[in-house]
């Protein structure tokens, strides 16, 4: 895996790789097993697969967990290489978003509700930086969770608007063998929290939004909704503790 922190390198590395096809997964670093099976999909379906690794400034807002975010940019090193990915881009917040940046990106009625309304600005900074990662790394095709079920939305309506020529490809949750969804936050909890928490699995997996609020009474609960995405899915945002959780389900036609 061949590592680039600048846009200048991340440009010149994937010159010679632009005969073939290009799969890009954007992430966040802190690397699980929902993270790899994103890099699976996107080895075997391209020729090339480049990861972004990107703590994004933006689409945290104030108060938010930004600094103590998980960072373990060692181990991610290896299990990229693990999983054969072929460029990661790790650039600093500077390199992507300069002094002078005033260009953003916003999905306005799939960028409301749910985590657009818990957490204000947080779908302008994830497409802002998307779009930006899609003209610098112009990928055929780009991978995202369902976990995200939300962001994944907001991701496709954006590239179907401004005609961003990618295919987007959306995968299943990965979970733990206990039901609750992998997620880098999940390092938060601790083991009692961790087990209060698997109410949320357990709660969305009744696909139903009564006994869904019933079953989540003793947390600390700031949505479960249906919400109308494609697919549509029953979606919930907990917190344990000082963890903010969000989960979701698909209620209707083919999986994620
Ligand atoms: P993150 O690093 O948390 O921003 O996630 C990067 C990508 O991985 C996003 O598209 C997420 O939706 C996806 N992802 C995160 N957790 C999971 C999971 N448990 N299963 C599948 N995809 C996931």
């Amino acid at each position: 895996v061949k590592i680039t922190r600048t846009i200048a390198d991340l440009v010149t590395t994937l010159e010679p790789l632009r005969g073939g096809s290009i799969g890009l997964v954007p992430t966040m670093g802190a690397f699980h097993a929902g993270h790899l099976s994103l890099f699976d999909a996107a080895r075997k379906e391209n020729d090339a697969l480049v990861v972004s690794m990107f703590v994004n400034p933006t689409q945290f807002g104030a108060g938010e967990d930004f600094e103590r975010y998980p960072r373990s940019e060692e181990r991610d090193l290896e299990l990229a290489e693990q999983a054969e990915v072929d460029v990661l881009f790790a650039p600093t917040a500077d390199e992507v978003f300069p002094p002078g940046f005033q260009s953003w990106v916003e999905v306005e009625n799939l960028g409301r509700g749910l985590e657009g309304d818990a957490r204000p600005g947080h779908f302008r900074g994830v497409a802002t930086v998307c779009l930006k990662l899609f003209n610098l790394v112009r990928p055929d095709r780009a991978y995202f969770g369902q976990k995200d079920a939300q962001q994944a939305a907001v991701i496709r309506r954006m590239v179907r608007d401004l005609d961003v020529p990618v295919e987007i490809r959306v995968l299943p949750t990965i979970r733990d063998e206990d039901g609750l969804a992998l997620s880098s936050r999940n390092a938060y909890l601790s083991p009692e929290e961790r087990e209060r928490a698997l109410a949320l699995p357990r709660a969305l997996a009744t696909r139903d939004p009564e006994r869904a609020r019933d079953l989540l009474r003793d947390l600390d609960v700031e949505y479960v909704e249906v919400a109308d995405f494609d697919p549509s899915v029953l979606a919930a945002a907990v917190r344990v503790g000082s963890t903010r959780l969000i989960d979701n389900v698909v209620l209707e036609g083919e999986s994620p």
